[in-house]
């Protein structure tokens, strides 16, 4: 019996998989096709919704204040802030892990060779992610003295 089940839900899995991938590449091309469209929805909620979200985020964060400190100081809260920080500041890429990989890694600014440095307040050493303002492609890993002054 537990056989035929299986042999089942494997049937029945292999006859779903194509149109699951229908599914997830239809939502991706309607995303892209009318990223404009969304923004300006997403925008619309956000006005009309305001308070009501401002509240609700209060309220989150309130309740989650202990487990996101705690989340932050891993390995892997570390890297989704320094991600989720990037893209707020314009970074495009289209492999953030690697792109990580490669800052973390990175133990001299690749300008003046200084030891780069991790800290909690900017200093002249601070590892700092360079890009292009106008396009968000990533430039060099740099300390925070030769990021500001190539602008
Ligand atoms: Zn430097």
């Amino acid at each position: 019996m537990n056989i035929l089940i299986s042999v089942l839900l494997k049937i029945e899995l292999h006859y779903f998989y194509p149109f699951y991938l229908i599914m997830v590449f239809d939502k991706k091309a309607y995303r892209e096709k009318n990223k404009e469209k969304i923004k300006e929805q997403n925008k619309e909620y956000y006005e009309k919704n305001k308070e009501k979200i401002k509240e609700k985020n209060k309220e989150f964060y309130e309740n989650n204040k202990a487990y996101m400190k705690e989340y932050y100081q891993t390995e892997q809260g570390k890297k989704s802030y320094r991600i989720s920080h990037w893209k707020g500041r314009g970074v495009i890429s289209n492999d953030y892990d690697a792109l990580y990989n490669q800052y973390i890694n990175t133990s001299n600014c690749e300008n003046c060779n200084v030891e780069l440095t991790e800290d909690r307040y900017i200093t002249p050493t601070t590892r700092c992610l360079d890009h292009e303002h106008t396009t968000g492609e990533f430039r060099n890993i740099l300390c925070n003295m030769c990021n500001i002054k190539r602008g």
